[in-house]
C-alpha cells in the first residue's frame, strides 16, 4: 500500500468515527419523534381536542364540549400531552432543539389532512399563535412559528404570522386597530394586515392546548378579520382541563 493510499484510508476511518460520534451526540430528530409518539396517539374529539371516551375519534363533540358553543371550527392534534409527546414539546421549547419542528410539523399537517380533507391545506393560511417578544428573546426560539412553517410547507399552504402579542394597557392606536385587538388578563393580541385573511380558511398553530383561552381569543380576532374558518392545530392537548377551547363565546 502506497503512502497516499494509507493516508486516504486513515482519513476515511477518522471521518467514520467522527460521524459515529456526532450521530450519538445529536440523535436523529425524526427517529426520536417516531419513538416518542408511540404511546401518545389515540382517538380524540375533533371539536375540542380532548381524548375521546370512545375507541374512535368523534366529530360531533364529546361530553366536555357537546353543550358548548365555540369560535373554533375544529381541533386537530398529534397526541395527548403526556410521556414522550410532552418531552418532545419541552425539548423544542426549552432546550431549543429546533430540528424537532420538522417531524412535528409534518405529523401535524398529516393530522389536519386526515381529519379535514386531503386538500384542506391548499389555499389555507397557516397562522402561528404569537409569543410575547420578551419571551421570544429569553427563550431564543419561537416554537409555534417553527411548527407553523413546517405545517405550511408540508401541506402546501401559505404561512403568515398574522398576529403579535403585547402586555399592558396598550391604549395607543386608532379605532380600527382597537377593533382588531383582543385582550385577556393583561395581554393583547393584535392583527397586522387583516386584508390578507379575508375569505381565507385559517389553520391556527400552537404547541400545546391547555385552557384554550389564547386560541379562543385568536380565533375570534381572525374571524373579525374575515377568515371563513379557523381550525386549531396543536401538537398536544392536555386532558386535565374541562374548558378546552369551548367556553361560551358572545
Ligand atoms: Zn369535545
Amino acid at each position: 500500500m502506497s503512502r497516499h493510499d494509507r493516508r486516504t484510508t486513515l482519513k476515511r476511518r477518522v471521518a467514520a468515527v467522527a460521524e459515529d460520534w456526532l450521530g450519538r451526540a445529536l440523535p436523529d430528530a425524526e427517529r426520536w419523534t417516531r419513538a416518542s409518539l408511540v404511546r401518545c396517539r389515540g382517538p380524540y374529539c375533533l371539536r375540542c381536542g380532548h381524548s375521546s371516551p370512545q375507541r374512535y375519534s368523534v366529530r360531533e363533540g364529546c361530553p366536555v364540549c357537546i353543550d358548548r358553543r365555540g369560535v373554533l371550527d375544529g381541533v386537530c392534534r398529534v397526541g395527548r400531552y403526556r410521556g414522550g409527546c410532552a418531552q418532545l414539546v419541552l425539548a423544542l421549547k426549552f432546550r431549543r432543539w429546533w430540528e424537532l419542528a420538522r417531524p412535528l410539523g409534518s405529523r401535524l399537517a398529516w393530522s389536519v389532512r386526515a381529519e379535514r380533507g386531503a386538500d384542506c391545506l391548499r389555499g389555507a393560511v397557516v397562522v402561528p399563535v404569537p409569543m410575547p417578544l420578551i419571551r421570544r428573546w429569553r427563550r431564543g426560539i419561537d416554537h409555534a412559528a417553527l411548527i407553523g412553517r413546517e405545517v405550511a410547507s408540508a401541506g402546501g399552504a401559505a404561512y403568515y404570522a398574522a398576529m403579535w402579542r403585547s402586555r399592558g394597557a396598550g391604549q395607543a392606536g386608532a379605532a380600527r386597530s382597537t377593533r382588531l385587538r383582543a385582550s385577556s388578563h393583561g395581554w393583547h393580541l393584535h392583527l397586522k394586515a387583516p386584508s390578507r385573511l379575508r375569505g381565507r380558511e385559517v389553520v391556527l398553530v400552537d404547541d400545546v392546548l391547555t385552557t384554550g383561552r389564547t386560541a379562543r381569543i385568536a380565533s375570534r380576532l381572525l374571524k373579525q378579520a374575515g377568515a371563513t374558518s379557523v381550525t386549531l392545530a396543536v401538537v398536544a392537548v392536555t386532558d386535565q382541563s374541562p374548558d378546552i377551547g369551548y367556553k361560551i363565546e358572545g
